[in-house]
């Protein structure tokens, strides 16, 4: 299995997810013109792209997927509780190419767990397994439930939102109070306090890598988020670089790992 981000962060997602003859793209959150200049620089051809997932409706999940569908012909799959959010929003795509899948399925190569997280709307995080091999992919949370922990437990690399510090989005300025109250609520966004509660779970659980995710532009820098966490996770006795290693995803094509 290979994994990359070809973007990450509040201006659009697009994961890009291989294994054995599949080859997927979760979320497509750039236009259909960006999205193949990405693809093309990782070496993948466009019209070898199985299926896009979509996780939920928000349009830096979903701004390319029309056109990229209707475009290469590719298969949307999204969970029936997202498509009735998506019917409206993705108008090009053909009938024959919207499907729905349930929360366990199969796709080609891929065992695949949708899991339902709390979001301001209908959203889902993913888990992917083959041969004994597991990543998670889990973004636009507002907060973490056991449901969720057990899901991802043994994942040996896991996407993780580190949506924004919270002094930071308190303290901003450009943000109005009701919006900085809907990221930091419970059907909002991972701040980088509430994700280090995770990459400690993972860690005792044997996860080895972990890639954070999904920043926000205006409330956190890669920088704030990688070293908050590593802080608050030495805490409870885990040294990134050891025990865990700790990535970050960016709005531009980020790291590829590979799980054999
Ligand atoms: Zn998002
Ligand atoms: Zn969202």
């Amino acid at each position: 299995m290979r994994i990359i981000n070809l973007a990450s962060g509040s201006d659009g997602n697009i994961t890009y997810i291989e294994n054995g003859n599949t080859k997927l793209l979760l979320d497509d959150g750039l236009s259909c013109l960006e999205t193949v200049k990405r693809l093309e620089k990782i070496d993948v051809n466009p019209n070898d792209i199985d299926a896009i997932l979509i996780s939920h409706e928000h349009s830096d999940h979903i701004k390319g997927v029309d056109v990229f569908s209707s475009k290469f012909d590719t298969p949307v799959y999204a969970h029936e509780n997202v498509w009735s959010g998506l019917d409206g929003k993705l108008k090009k795509v053909k009938n024959e190419n919207r499907k729905m899948f349930d929360n366990r399925f199969t796709f080609k190569d891929f065992d695949i767990n949708a899991i339902e997280v709390p979001h301001d709307v209908k959203c889902y995080g993913f888990s992917f397994e083959n041969e004994n091999k597991k990543i998670s992919v889990l973004t636009d949370l507002g907060h973490i439930n056991d449901n969720i922990l057990y899901s991802i437990k043994g994942s040996g690399l896991v996407y993780l939102e580190a949506n924004y510090d919270k002094n930071l989005l308190m303290k901003s300025v450009k943000y109005p109070l009701s919006l900085k109250l809907r990221i930091d609520g419970p059907r909002g966004h991972l701040s980088n306090n509430a994700s280090s509660q995770v990459v400690e779970f993972l860690a005792k659980n044997g996860t080895r890598q972990i890639v954070l995710s999904h920043l926000s532009r205006e409330n956190n820098t890669p920088l704030l988020a990688y070293n908050s966490i590593c802080e608050n996770i030495k805490k409870q006795g885990i040294i990134e670089g050891q025990d865990i290693m700790i990535d970050v995803a960016g709005p531009n094509i980020s790291t590829m790992f590979k799980l054999k």
